[in-house]
């Protein structure tokens, strides 16, 4: 209960200028930081991605931001990202990258975003790579699923987006996208949402990811089951099993220093494991939301806010 309240609160005041002033200028916060965001600069991201590489473990590279507000600022994400695709085929790791329509200019206009990332899905054709496109909150579903769908029929093995578990629409999302031959990765879902939107018991939001999880297991192409909940790895590694799906037709994704030996522990087991990467300056709505997950997190910070 406690836990929830103060989840709402963080991501409430997450766009907050003082508070984000503070965790900007603080040393503390900048420890924290540093355990989830690689580094300032693409070359930290494939420096961390060898390191994880050498672990067995894949990756998905996430250049931070959200929300711009102009072409020229959408435009230099495309190209930034673009340049990241092909960074990674010349380190040769696979290239595969996370990216959110509203740094693509979702907010100015849907056809802005949709162009920018079919710019981005043939650069990413160019060097057989992937392109995931992120699920943010409420606001943009119906418009990134349609974005999504309307790419995936140009260049569909280059594309996939993102279900919450959380979301009452879910399910029928799920079956469209596993109709259509899309690739989901599941999430139980980061975003501050009502209840006539959303789940709000962290028990319905499992049997939610439980059943949805199931049903891309069965169906979907080539899932990835994104959760640092060890009941649900389990379920899914007991469902997998119970069904004999093999498990080279899914992975598992966890977040960059999230759970990092349980993440080389499922590797070394022999299931695929690809880890999201993030990287660049502009990391603050990213860490309020890695800190809202948490309560250890939530009350490091709060103990700084209220010691500073
Ligand atoms: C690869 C990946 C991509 C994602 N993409 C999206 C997206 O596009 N849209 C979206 O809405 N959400 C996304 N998320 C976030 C997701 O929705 C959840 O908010 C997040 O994964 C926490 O939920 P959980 O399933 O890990 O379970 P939880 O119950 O939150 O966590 C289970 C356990 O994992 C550990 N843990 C979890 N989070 C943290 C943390 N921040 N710090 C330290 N320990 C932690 C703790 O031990 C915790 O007890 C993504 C998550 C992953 C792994």
């Amino acid at each position: 209960m406690i836990a929830s309240w103060l989840r709402s609160g963080i991501l409430a005041v997450a766009g907050r200028e003082e508070i984000e002033r503070f965790l900007r200028d603080s040393r503390f916060s900048r420890d924290l930081v540093t355990r989830f965001v690689a580094g300032d600069t693409v070359d930290s991201a494939l420096a961390a991605a060898n390191r994880l590489a050498a672990d067995g473990l894949k990756t998905t590279l996430d250049r931070l931001g959200e929300n711009v507000l102009t072409p020229a600022e959408a435009r230099s994400a495309v190209d930034l990202y673009a340049a990241t695709l092909r960074e990674m085929a010349t380190a040769g790791l696979e290239p595969n990258i996370s990216v959110k329509l509203t740094m693509l200019g979702l907010d100015i206009d849907n056809v802005v975003a949709h162009d920018n990332m079919l710019q981005l899905l043939e650069t990413a054709s160019s060097v057989n790579g992937f392109v995931r496109i992120d699920m943010e909150g409420s606001a943009y579903t119906k418009s990134t699923l349609s974005i999504a769908q309307a790419l995936h029929e140009r260049l569909p093995d280059h594309v996939g987006t993102v279900i919450q578990a959380y979301l009452h629409r879910s399910d029928r999302d799920v079956e469209r996208l596993i109709d259509r031959g899309m690739r989901v990765r599941l999430v139980k879902g980061a975003y501050a949402e009502p209840p006539n939107i959303a789940l709000q018991k962290p028990r319905e939001i499992d049997e939610a990811f439980v059943r949805l999880m199931e049903r891309l297991l069965e169906d979907g192409r080539y899932p990835a089951i994104a959760t640092h909940d060890p009941a649900l790895v389990r379920a899914t590694q007991g469902f997998a099993l119970r069904l004999g799906i093999d498990r080279g037709r899914w992975e598992f994704q966890m977040l960059y220093g999230v759970r990092r030996e349980a993440q080389i522990a499922l590797a070394a087991e022999g299931y695929g494991m690809r880890i999201y990467v993030p990287f660049g300056t502009d990391w603050y709505p990213y860490f309020a939301r890695r800190i809202a997950e948490r309560p250890a997190n939530m009350a490091f910070v709060v103990r700084q806010l209220i010691t500073q």
